[in-house]
């Protein structure tokens, strides 16, 4: 007779009972129940991996809990690790001065064109040292995890010269390695023309395609490139240049696209298949199809659109009825949105949209994985993806994104272990 043993799987940490799981798993989600949500759930960990996640009365006989430090979260909700999928994170200087001119009747892009928006932030940026943005990246990277942020995608763009270009890519290099929250780095040397390229932009260009591109690919310091298309920034016949050369250099591409008017960069996003779109205030609701077909999500940034004082909105409702991904993200940058709380941005975003609170979810999980490029990895609670969690002191999942700032996690946890704990969340309790 052959004696059946089955080897045990050793568990570190089991999060048991949890109050609310909004798993995002395949296995959970239905029409009915469109995050996956599961009460009275488990999820059991192992290193940096989930290794299991279901009802706390099915966990299966092969896992050995007997080591495993277990805690109770049955009055909490365990969302995935919040993933920003649009930040502007390293940059020097403050440009308050440029709210108020706005308020008087200027335009974002007058500004730029007088001088001030990005390349205000260039020169305070460059007058910077190195230790001065890795600092200051640091303590951005704890306020979003903080807020139970755990991947966030930042992007060059104030440095606008080969070396200054460089040097962002390698402090937010520096960031990803130091700090827990994962960074995800993007090349934006087309972020605007700077002032001395004025009468000559084509030279500029060239040194984006053939110097910036070959060195940023070479050196591995980026796994996007992006670039703001707009007519007076940087128009879409340009775009195409640097993105085709970007791609062959086995760049993925994003575009900030159809923000401030209808330029194309949509649809461009679409042709070239990127993984992202971002903005899209302009773009026509009639092309939506093509971003099914690209595969492109449509990454919205509310705060910037609120911030601007813009009145029109991207077509959002035509996005979720096409099935096209739809991400939010903060766009934290100096100038159109001085936002480094996800949670805030998802609230407006749920109030500006008209979105109900699965889809701003989805935004900042599952389909924000997608727009950085590491579905599969994060933005689920599943086994086998990476055991990034957020753990906010409400049962009902729905205040977190439509509290402003009330509803603030009691832990964080990064690829297993716990990077924040608080025991005061506020006024959480009393919502
Ligand atoms: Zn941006």
């Amino acid at each position: 007779m052959q004696e059946q043993t089955e080897t045990k799987v050793k568990v570190d940490r089991a999060l048991a009972p949890v109050g609310t799981c909004v798993t995002l798993s395949d296995r959970f989600i239905s029409e009915e129940n469109p995050l996956g949500i599961l009460t009275d759930a488990a999820i059991l960990i192992e290193g940096e991996s989930v290794v299991w996640v279901g009802k706390q009365d099915d966990v299966p006989a092969r896992f050995d809990l007997s080591a495993a430090d277990i805690q109770d979260f049955s009055r909490q909700t365990v969302l995935p690790g919040l993933i920003d999928a649009h930040t502007h994170l390293v940059f020097a200087g403050s440009r308050a001065a440029e709210f108020d001119m706005r308020v008087h009747g200027d335009t974002y892009l007058e500004i730029l064109a007088k001088g001030g928006g990005i390349q205000a932030t260039v020169r305070a940026t460059k007058e910077a040292s190195f230790d001065e943005l890795y600092e200051m990246g640091m303590r951005r990277l704890d306020v979003l995890l903080r807020e139970g942020v755990t991947t966030v995608e930042a992007k060059s763009g104030y440095g606008l010269s080969v070396e200054g270009e460089l040097r962002l890519l390698e402090v937010l290099e520096a960031l990803n390695r130091d700090h827990a929250v994962d960074v995800v780095p993007t090349f934006l040397g087309a972020h605007t023309v700077p002032r001395e390229y004025k009468d000559a932009p084509e030279k500029y260009v060239a040194l984006v395609i053939e110097e910036m591109i070959p060195r940023v690919a070479e050196r591995n310091l980026a796994a996007f490139c992006d670039v703001f298309c707009e007519e007076g920034v940087i128009d879409v016949k340009t775009s195409r240049k640097i993105l085709e050369a970007a791609s062959r250099h086995g760049l993925k591409l994003k575009l900030h696209a159809d923000q401030l008017t209808n330029s194309g960069g949509g649809l461009l996003s679409a042709e070239l298949k990127a993984t992202s779109a971002d903005h899209l205030e302009y773009f026509p609701e009639d092309e939506v199809p093509r971003f099914r077909e690209g595969g492109v999500v449509a990454v919205l940034l509310p705060v910037a659109a609120q911030y601007l004082m813009m009145q029109k909105t991207p077509p959002v409702h035509a996005f979720l009825s096409h099935g096209v991904p739809v991400a939010l993200a903060t766009d934290f940058n100096p100038g159109s949105a001085p936002c480094l709380s996800l949670l805030t941005a998802m609230t407006i975003g749920a109030c500006l949209y008209r979105i109900p609170t699965e889809v701003v979810i989805k935004g900042v999980t599952l389909h924000a994985a997608r727009a950085v490029g590491i579905e599969g990895k994060i933005g689920r609670i599943e086994a086998g993806y990476q055991a990034d969690l957020s753990v906010f002191p409400v049962r009902d999942y729905r205040l977190i994104a439509t509290t402003y700032g009330g509803v603030l996690p009691q832990r964080v946890m990064k690829r297993g272990h716990w990077r924040f704990v608080t025991e005061n969340c506020g006024p959480a309790e009393g919502l």
